[in-house]
C-alpha cells in the first residue's frame, strides 16, 4: 500500500500513516451540534475528511468512519424553547438538513452517525467508568471530571491548567474541586429533557459522548480522531482525558484538525453580517463550487471565503462541467461513426 504522511497535533509534526490493523482504519470526526442550518466552517471540516476518507479508500483500506450528531446540548434546548418544540423534534430536523447539505457537497455518508440520544448507556457506562477509576465526583446531581486526578491534562492542546482561567469570564462553581474540571453529567434542570442515570436525573456533558460514542463503534484504541482546530481545546483536550481515565488501553494514533474559515478577512459571525450558511452559498452556486473552492487551500491552513473567490471556483467547476458535455457530445458522435463503419464493413463481409 502506497506509503503517506498526515500532520499529528499531537507530536506537532508530520509521521507516516501506520493503521493499528494492516489494511484497516479507523476514523472518528466530531459531528455538529443539530440546532441550525450548518455555516461554511463546517462544509470545511467535513470536505476535509471526506477527502482523507475517500483517499484511505483509494489506497485500498477498509476504513471506518464515524461521525457524531449532538442531538442533546444547551443551544439546542435554548433554541427549542424559543420556538417551542420539543428539543429533539428540533435537532432530528437539523441532522437532516446538514445531511442534505452532505449529499450536495458529494461527501459520502460515514459508516456510522451515531446520536447522543442513542447511546445514554454507553455515555452512563463510562461516566461510572471514570468514577470508579478515581478521575470524576458526584455533586448534587451533576458529575465533574478532575483534573488533578489526570496528570497528562492538556497533552494534546500543550496549554497549562493555569492558563484555563476558567472564573474570569464565567462565576466559578464553588462545588467543583478544580476551576478547571468540566461536566460529565449534569442535573436535570426543569424544562430540560433528561435521562435516568445513577446520579439523579440529567443529561450528558458536551464532551463524553464522542469519547462514549468513538469507544463504542471503534474500541479505545483506533487511528484518526479529527475535527477543527477550534476543538482542540477543550473538546478534544476532555475527551482524551476521559477516554484515558475510563480506560488505560485508551489510544488515538493520529490527531488531526483542519484550519479555520474566515469570511470578507475577518472571523465569521452572524454580528458582522458576514456569516455563511451552506444552503445560502448552494442556492446561488452549485455545491461542487463550494467544494472545489473550499479544496483549493492546503487543508490546516486557514482559509478566506468572499464573493469574488467563489465567482472564480464558480467558473471554474463551469468550464470542467462545459468540457466533459462537449466530450461526452464528441463521445456519442465516435459511437454512432464507429456504428456506422461497422455496418459497411458488415455489409462488405455479407457481400450485399
Ligand atoms: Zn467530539
Amino acid at each position: 500500500m502506497a506509503e503517506f504522511q498526515l500532520y499529528n497535533t499531537m507530536t506537532k509534526q508530520k509521521e507516516i500513516f501506520k493503521p493499528k490493523e494492516a489494511g484497516k482504519v479507523g476514523m472518528y470526526v466530531c459531528g455538529v451540534t443539530a440546532y441550525d442550518l450548518s455555516h461554511i466552517g463546517h462544509a470545511r471540516a467535513y470536505v476535509a475528511f471526506d477527502v482523507l476518507f475517500r483517499y484511505l479508500q483509494h489506497l485500498g483500506y477498509e476504513v471506518k468512519y464515524v461521525r457524531n450528531f449532538t442531538d442533546v446540548d444547551d443551544k439546542i434546548i435554548r433554541r427549542a424553547n424559543e420556538l417551542g418544540e420539543d428539543p429533539l423534534a428540533l435537532s432530528s430536523r437539523y441532522c437532516q438538513e446538514f445531511i442534505d447539505d452532505m449529499v450536495d457537497l458529494q461527501c459520502l455518508p460515514p459508516t456510522h452517525q451515531p446520536r447522543v440520544s442513542e447511546h445514554m448507556d454507553q455515555i452512563r457506562d463510562m461516566i461510572a467508568q471514570i468514577i470508579r477509576n478515581g478521575c470524576a465526583y458526584e455533586v448534587e446531581g451533576d458529575v465533574y471530571f478532575s483534573v488533578d486526578k489526570y496528570p497528562n491534562y492538556c497533552q494534546l492542546s500543550g496549554r497549562k491548567l493555569e492558563d484555563n482561567r476558567a472564573g474570569e469570564r464565567v462565576a466559578v462553581d464553588s462545588r467543583k474541586q478544580n476551576p478547571a474540571d468540566f461536566a460529565l453529567w449534569k442535573a436535570a434542570k426543569p424544562g430540560e429533557p433528561s435521562w435516568d442515570s445513577p446520579w439523579g436525573p440529567g443529561r450528558p456533558g458536551w464532551h463524553i459522548e464522542c469519547s462514549a460514542m468513538s469507544a463504542h463503534y471503534l474500541t479505545y484504541s483506533f487511528d484518526i480522531h479529527g475535527g477543527g482546530m477550534d476543538l482542540i481545546f477543550p473538546h478534544h483536550e476532555n475527551e482524551l482525558a476521559q477516554s484515558c481515565a475510563a480506560c488505560s488501553d485508551s489510544n488515538v494514533s493520529y490527531w488531526v484538525h483542519n484550519g479555520f474559515v474566515t469570511a470578507n478577512d475577518e472571523k465569521m459571525s452572524k454580528s458582522l453580517g458576514n456569516f455563511f450558511t451552506i444552503r445560502e452559498v448552494t442556492k446561488l452556486y452549485h455545491p461542487l463550487a463550494l467544494r472545489h473552492f473550499l479544496m483549493g487551500t492546503h487543508y490546516r491552513s486557514p482559509v478566506n471565503y468572499s464573493i469574488s473567490q467563489i465567482e472564480i471556483a464558480s467558473e471554474a467547476v463551469f468550464y470542467v462541467y462545459q468540457k466533459v458535455d462537449l466530450l461526452s457530445e464528441l463521445f456519442v458522435m465516435f459511437l454512432k461513426r464507429a456504428e456506422l463503419t461497422t455496418l459497411r464493413f458488415l455489409e462488405v463481409e455479407h457481400g450485399t
